[in-house]
């Protein structure tokens, strides 16, 4: 569904820019091509055989055989269009094996028709049929196109900017993803990171113009495939990790999470192989590539079983997963599964894998941030717990110490209960916290947007206030230690009466010397008969 929506929209891209080419490059043909649909004559097959012989690697190399057959239309230019493999090669043969063209490998470096494109003349129409063999080098459906050369420059340009975006999306998700496993220091965003710019080089190393670039480098094409093949390896590992960073996976099923990573180092090894023999044993090559698949396919089921028993525990992460797989899988399906059920297949499933790639990457990071997002409340609550008096539900000293540290204007007020220890003793523990909670009260309704005030520590309130009026300081102090006289607790069945000793000093030399003058404050009232307010200048 996913990938028929992108399909859909990329023809409608593609539509508005061939709209504008259409009336100058009206396509006439002359030859209708057919892909894959009949077996060659034997002169034909034979003469192809004949030009593969002495070519160590052919037999890495799938083919694909096309008929071109005279069409009613009359003739003008025609061009026979590769679609992005630039390892092929191509024969153009009558029904008599007689060779009529010859495209060889590395043809399209030279970019005869847009950037990655070959051009094939084909000769005026005749009676007979003609056979078009193509060898793909990387083994993915190769497909050859009869295209007018203006709409294919059109179709070449859409690509560019679809891929040049994707591209451009998936590295600021690279990007992203390191800035989140610097800022949070969770491993998940690192393992998301390296399996984004793994599949990014994984697609790279597939695209036509790391082909070109490579052979100017004097590298194989097939090496380059195979390195691909060897990145795709290394993604594949690096899901896995971050399937367990994220999913939680490791702690739940660690058995089948080994074997899952040994299935993937495995392949990795593979590949690693394929690498080494693609060119000087391509037989061996094949076979490692083949196992390289069904290793691939395994991963894949694995990691998709392992998600689904994650996902069953209750945790929505998994799901997530499950979802960015689906687009991947689906392609997967419709690729290998399509010919063997008779489903038509894509002409260019290189697309396909792209979008669904780019999809996989979109949904998990949703994931991702959605888990980044998480964790910060989680940090939040941590944070809240850690300055918190869980008693009174007051700012703990660790806050109180904060706001101190930041004020730099103000007052500074210490409130301590008078004899409390004997309260505790008389009543007992729990009614002294309770006389703690309903003092919390006090404050609350005292001191609530006008001040920061919390449990300094025992039967001991810190308030800093905000104002650095002394009279109105004095004023609110003074209505704190009424407001606790009247609260009278009931603690079973007797009522004490709480009061509050309160000492206060206006910051003028930073709130340290506040504090140490609030405290000399503090300790004049207890001493002058407690249940007073008494302020130091600081
Ligand atoms: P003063 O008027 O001089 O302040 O006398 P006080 O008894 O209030 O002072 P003192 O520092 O001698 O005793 C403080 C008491 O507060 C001692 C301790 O048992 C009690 N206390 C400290 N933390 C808690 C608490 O969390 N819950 C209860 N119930 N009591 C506490
Ligand atoms: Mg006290
Ligand atoms: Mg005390």
């Amino acid at each position: 569904m996913v990938a028929f929506l992108a399909l859909r929209l990329r023809s409608v891209a593609c539509s508005l820019l061939l709209l504008a080419l259409l009336p100058v490059a009206a396509p006439l043909r002359a030859w209708e091509i057919e892909p894959g649909t009949r077996v060659p004559p034997a002169p034909v097959a034979e003469a192809v055989a004949a030009q593969r012989a002495d070519d160590p690697g052919a037999a890495r190399r799938s083919m694909q055989w096309s008929t071109l057959t005279p069409s009613a239309a009359g003739a003008q230019v025609h061009f026979l269009v590769f679609e992005r493999d630039r390892g092929q090669r191509a024969w153009l043969l009558d029904a008599d094996g007689r060779v009529l063209a010859t495209v060889p490998r590395g043809a399209a470096a030279s970019g005869e028709v847009g950037t990655r494109g070959l051009t094939l003349a084909l000769p005026p129409a005749g009676e007979r049929p003609l056979w078009l063999a193509v060898e793909s080098t990387l083994g993915v459906f190769p497909h050859a196109r009869i295209e007018d050369l203006g709409v294919f420059l059109a179709a070449e340009r859409a690509d560019w900017v679809f891929e040049a975006g994707l591209g451009a999306v998936l590295l600021a998700l690279v990007v992203l993803s390191l800035a989140f496993h610097v800022s949070l220091r969770d491993r998940m965003y690192l393992a998301y990171a390296c399996y984004l710019a793994l599949m990014l080089s994984a697609l790279w190393m597939r695209h036509p113009v790391a082909f070109r670039h490579a052979t100017a480098l004097g590298l194989e094409p097939e090496r380059v495939a195979a390195l691909g093949v060897l990145a795709s390896a290394l993604a594949a590992w690096a899901v896995i990790e971050l399937m367990r960073a994220a999913a939680g996976i490791a702690d739940r099923h660690p058995r089948a999470l080994r074997l899952l990573r040994g299935l993937a180092l495995g392949n990795v090894a593979l590949a690693v192989v394929d690498v080494a023999t693609i060119l000087a044993a391509p037989a061996v090559a094949h076979t490692v590539f083949t196992l390289i698949n069904v290793l691939f396919g395994l991963t894949a089921l694995g990691s998709a079983g392992l998600l689904v028993l994650a996902a069953r525990d209750g945790s929505r992460m998994p799901w997530v997963f499950l979802a960015g797989w689906a687009p991947l899988v689906a392609c997967g399906a419709w690729f290998s599964l399509g010919p063997l059920l008779g489903a038509p297949q894509p002409d260019s499933p290189r697309y396909y894998i792209l979008v669904s790639c780019a999809l996989q990457g979109l949904i998990w990071a949703v994931a991702l941030a959605d888990r980044a997002l998480c964790l910060q409340r989680e940090r939040d609550l941590a944070q809240a717990l850690a300055e918190n008096d869980p008693l009174t539900g007051l700012p703990n000293r660790r806050a109180l110490d904060r706001a101190l540290g930041a004020a730099r204007s103000g007052v500074v007020m210490l409130l301590d209960l008078d004899r409390f220890k004997a309260i505790n003793d008389r009543f007992g523990h729990a009614a002294g916290d309770e006389c703690l909670q309903r003092f919390a009260t006090v404050l609350d309704a005292g001191l609530a947007g006008i001040a920061t005030y919390g449990r300094y520590g025992g039967e001991e309130f810190i308030a800093v206030l905000a104002s650095p009026d002394v009279a109105a300081a004095r004023a609110t102090a003074e209505r704190l230690r009424a407001d606790t006289e009247r609260l009278q607790v009931d603690l079973g069945g007797v009522r004490v009466v709480l009061t509050v000793s309160i000492g206060f000093a206006p910051i003028v030399d930073g709130a340290a010397a506040a504090l140490a003058a609030a405290d000399r404050a503090l300790y004049r009232a207890k001493s002058s008969g407690r249940n007073r307010v008494e302020m130091e200048p600081s």
